[in-house]
């Protein structure tokens, strides 16, 4: 099965709309991706929300905030002293450094802003590509622990580190940016919805393709061993 029979056959699917990563700026997505880490979605949001509620969610106000203030508005999304220190780091080096304005931050090179974001501390590079994709409008996939199961249990390709897999995306896809942003959020849908640990195969849209159709004890030593 090729990627985009994967794509097709989810989109057909979930039939995601534009604009999966919910913002309303810019600078939103960015907190998101930072915040997101090692925690549900749902704290997320609720972390969001009590920035917003305070007037927080913004470089400038971020940049100068109290540490203790801003670990209280984001406790919701878990290790929120250690997320309150990056938080603020990068905020703090977005607006001394750029003047608060994402437009001169994004409009530049790929490789050299996310070289850039990886010296963030708490920024890996699924953080660093979900900010470049769905911040920046960058063409570059995000590579999260849903896809790479995706791939081991589709035996799309060969299992690899971090960049491998981005490369085998990127040299399979065309270069279509709405193509990278929807199919990320279809795998994310899929390994929430289906593809899960202990995987609901029934109803999977991919079953038909899938040759693993729930997972052996065998495979899934193999997958704790190898994901
Ligand atoms: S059929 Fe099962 S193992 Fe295969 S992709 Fe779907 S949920 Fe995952």
């Amino acid at each position: 099965m090729n990627l985009l029979a994967v794509y097709e056959r989810l989109q057909g699917h979930f039939k995601i709309k534009d604009c999966w990563w919910p913002h309303e700026t810019t600078f939103e997505i960015m907190v998101g991706a930072l915040l997101t880490q090692n925690t549900a979605w749902g704290n997320v949001e609720k972390a969001i929300k009590n920035l917003k509620t305070e007037g927080l969610l913004n470089i400038k106000s971020l940049s100068k905030i109290n540490r203790k203030k801003l670990e209280e508005a984001i406790r919701p999304s878990g290790f929120y002293k250690q997320k309150a220190g990056y938080l603020s780091a990068f905020s703090k080096h977005l607006y001394t450094k750029y003047k608060g304005d994402l437009n001169a931050f994004f409009n530049r090179d790929t490789h050299i802003i996310r070289r850039e974001l990886l010296l963030y501390k708490g920024v890996g590079k699924e953080t660093a590509d979900s900010m470049l994709l769905y911040a920046g409008n960058k063409l570059i996939f995000v590579i999260d622990a849903y896809t790479k199961r995706m791939c081991f249990r589709l035996e799309l390709t060969e299992l690899g580190d971090y960049d491998k897999l981005q490369l085998f995306f990127q040299d399979n896809l065309r270069n279509d940016l709405f193509l990278y942003k929807q199919f990320h959020a279809l795998i994310v849908e899929l390994g929430k919805n289906f593809c899960k640990s202990n995987p609901l195969c029934g109803k999977c849209p991919l079953k038909r393709k899938c040759k693993q159709q729930g997972i052996s004890e065998k495979l899934k030593k193999r997958e704790s061993r190898e994901l």
